[in-house]
């Protein structure tokens, strides 16, 4: 059995992830109707992975016999100034992720909960691969910026990207 409090905790992730991915379904919905279509794509993509980890978490629930909870999902900003804002809110928004999943993983080690803190890992070890992906890109946009020309290439190279 699970306690109460992990459980919370695990069932406030949830809602994070699922955030997460409506808010890059909101980034690729301005993306296409800005007519970036292979940065709608990537977009897609990723909210797509956002969903995999929220049912990861709640797998993990349902297996430690704890309760799951939905929560209200909150309204994502849907306006955005530019390609390079999109990114960089992304960025932030990664790195917030990754603060709440060391938090969770403190919890666990303060409650003892050894199943948690293991299962956290993963995410540990995923959330290094989300903060350099999008670091990455927000540098490539640094680079291009003012090049349309450049800009239309980085939208080809990210509609490469095909959901996992
Ligand atoms: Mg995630």
């Amino acid at each position: 059995m699970i306690s109460a409090k992990i459980q919370d905790a695990i069932n406030a992730q949830i809602n994070r992830e699922l955030y997460s991915e409506y808010l890059y379904l909101a980034m690729a919905a301005w993306a296409y109707d800005q007519n970036w279509n292979g940065i709608g794509g990537w977009l897609d993509a990723q909210a797509a992975e956002e969903h995999s980890h929220g049912l990861r978490f709640v797998k993990y629930l349902v297996d430690r016999g704890g309760r799951v909870q939905y929560k209200a999902i909150a309204e994502p900003k849907g306006e955005f100034a530019s390609v390079e804002e999109v990114f960089r809110l992304a960025l932030e928004h990664e790195r917030f992720v990754t603060k709440s999943i060391y938090e969770l993983t403190d919890l666990a080690i303060k409650e003892n909960d050894h199943a948690t803190r293991t299962m956290l890992t993963w995410f540990i070890d995923e959330q290094v691969e989300e903060e350099s992906n999008f670091e990455t890109l927000v540098a490539q946009l640094g680079h291009i910026e003012g090049s349309k020309g450049a800009l239309y290439h980085f939208d080809h190279q990210l509609g490469k990207r095909k959901a996992e």
